[in-house]
């Protein structure tokens, strides 16, 4: 029970609280339970009348439990021995029972299957057969009947309860139905006409589960499943312990049909605590599952810089999806480790890679709902990462071009920062490239520059960036080394490309060279603009000097 004072509200503590005191007070049989069951169906009345419902279903609910509780104190006030009241007690059945009925049809969202209305037929077909066979007889027969199509009535608020939907107060709600229909069968077939202990006692547990129930829901209150189980379960070992002590102390007459009476309650309750525990269970399961997908998938735009981001994503998946060992996508790359139960990944109608699982899922809902966004969340970052590559990239020459120096001027300008030292900028032009333009053709001149994107790629190191800058200029970005040091490197440049035949070429190639570099480690990403400024300035101090030369701009 501690778990359940945990989880339970005050309001729904106090409603078991009295449900525990009206099964002991009943147990002590005779007066006592004819009272309890009246003052239990009058709880009912009062716990929904207290907290006033705002849906007509439940306003129809509140009218019918009032009606009830009527026809209880009517009985209560026959069975201690006051005068028979049938009109009170039939007009409020019969009226309490059609307006719990018509509440549990208009409840939204839980439409009656068809299907069950058919099973309906019968019951009311051998109703009207024995009201016509003889009335008065009949009549206790037919109570189980019209219980039993209460019974179908309420079977729907059960039906989310299987896929772990429905909130616990409907499947109390339609338990108590279930209970007052055995109460109704046990009256009508085993109770001796002097003695309806046993169905009086279903009754009431009835009308305490109810109470719970109605207290549950109006309250909108939703507790874990199993603490109600508990609950419940507690509160029908706690009369079946008050029955037997009393039965054994003599104090209850009619054992035969409370054994009966509680073995049917027990067999019932069992059936719906192992619903309870197995929804529970599945949704706890469910919940984890998408808990994990949800940090997967939450970021909606990844900002992680592209090329690194789809890695992220497949370490995330093989780390959070449960039971994942692997991935692998068909372009992209893979992580974790292969084999087991292979899930395809699908997005726009392909499937992009597989999902490699430790075994095949058990329930795959979740699976099947987040699988696709995550593959058409991997899909769109391919091709992100597609067009940003496109984006940076020259394509004659496959070296950066100017935007994507941008984009890597910070990283550049980092790495020579972190290590304390100075960043060169080298500008670069082929001298009159024009000429190999006219007299070779276009097709030519763009083979010379494909070579000497080659020849620089070849003597830089990766730490360096060659970028291609515009026409035949070309800026090389060298972290950790001063302007003497990058004109070195462009000696070599220079005499590399001066060393390469480039067939049809005729003539050595002969670039100019402006150079400039930070005194130390520079500060911030923009000196590299300022570097290129300088550099460029060079270039032209370079051209104007003669050509075929590196110039030095002064320290910055
Ligand atoms: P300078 O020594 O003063 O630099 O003379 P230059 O002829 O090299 O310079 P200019 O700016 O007069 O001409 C550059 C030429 O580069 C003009 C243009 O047609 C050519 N060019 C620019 N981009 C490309 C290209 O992608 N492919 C080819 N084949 N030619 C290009
Ligand atoms: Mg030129
Ligand atoms: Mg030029």
């Amino acid at each position: 029970m501690g778990v359940v004072a945990d989880v339970l509200n005050s309001r729904t503590r106090l409603t078991l609280a009295v449900a525990v005191a009206l099964i002991g007070v009943a147990a002590l049989g005779g007066v006592y339970l004819k009272a309890s069951l009246a003052v239990s169906a009058a709880f009912v009345a009062a716990l929904m009348l207290w907290r006033p419902a705002r849906t007509l279903p439940w306003r129809l609910a509140t009218v019918a439990a009032c009606l009830w509780a009527v026809e209880e104190i009517a009985w209560a006030f026959q069975r201690l021995g006051g005068t028979a009241l049938p009109a009170v007690t039939d007009v409020t059945y019969y009226l309490g029972l059609a307006g719990w009925l018509a509440a549990l049809l208009l409840m939204p969202g839980k439409r009656l299957p068809p299907s069950l209305l058919v099973a309906a037929v019968p019951a009311v077909g051998l109703l009207v057969w024995l009201l016509l066979l003889d009335v008065p007889s009949s009549l206790a027969l037919g109570f189980p009947v019209f219980e039993t199509v209460l019974v179908l009535a309420s079977l729907p608020l059960l039906g989310g309860t299987m896929v772990g939907g429905a909130s616990e107060g409907r499947v109390l709600v339609a338990l108590s139905f279930y209970l007052r229909a055995l109460g109704a069968g046990s009256f009508a077939w085993l109770a001796v006409p002097t003695s309806d202990t046993g169905a009086q006692f279903l009754w009431l547990l009835s009308y305490t589960t109810l109470a719970l129930g109605v207290q549950l829901e109006l309250d909108d209150q939703h507790t874990d499943y199993l603490p109600i189980a508990v609950a419940v379960t507690s509160l029908q070992l706690v009369s079946a312990a008050l029955l037997l002590v009393l039965f054994k102390l003599g104090v209850l007459e009619d054992p035969y049909a409370l054994v009966i009476v509680s073995l049917l309650t027990y067999v019932q309750l069992a059936v719906v605590l192992l619903v309870l525990v197995t929804s529970r269970a599945n949704q706890v399961v469910a919940e984890r599952e998408l808990r994990a997908w949800t940090r997967l998938l939450n970021p909606v735009i990844d900002v992680r810089p592209h090329g690194t981001a789809i890695a992220h994503i497949l370490d995330d998946t093989v780390r959070l999806v449960p039971n994942a060992q692997g991935i692998e996508l068909h372009q992209h790359g893979r992580a974790g480790t292969f084999g087991g139960y292979q899930y395809p990944l699908v997005a726009d109608g392909t499937e992009i890679g597989r999902l490699h699982l430790t075994r095949k899922p058990q329930r795959s809902s979740v699976l099947d709902t987040c699988a696709p966004i995550l593959a058409s969340r991997l899909l769109l970052l391919g091709d992100r990462d597609k067009w940003a590559t496109a984006a940076f990239t020259d394509p004659l020459t496959e070296l950066l071009n100017r935007r994507g120096l941008e984009a890597r001027a910070g990283l550049l300008v980092g790495q020579a920062k972190a290590d304390g030292k100075p960043i060169s900028v080298a500008m670069l032009d082929i001298d009159h490239f024009k000429r190999v333009n006219d007299v070779y053709g276009h097709g030519v001149g763009d083979d010379v520059l494909r070579a000497l994107a080659g020849v620089l790629r070849a003597q830089l190191r990766p730490s360096d960036q060659a970028v291609r800058w515009g026409g035949e200029e070309f800026v090389l970005v060298l972290p950790g080394t001063d302007a003497e040091q990058a004109a070195d490197v462009l000696r070599r440049v220079r005499h590399e490309l001066g060393a390469a035949l480039l067939k049809p070429v005729a003539w050595p190639l002969a670039v100019s060279v402006g150079i400039a570099g930070s005194a130390g480690p520079p500060r911030a990403e923009e000196e590299l603009g300022r570097l290129v400024e300088a550099a460029d300035a060079a270039l032209l101090v370079a051209k104007r000097e003669g050509r075929n030369r590196i110039v030095l701009a002064g320290t910055l």
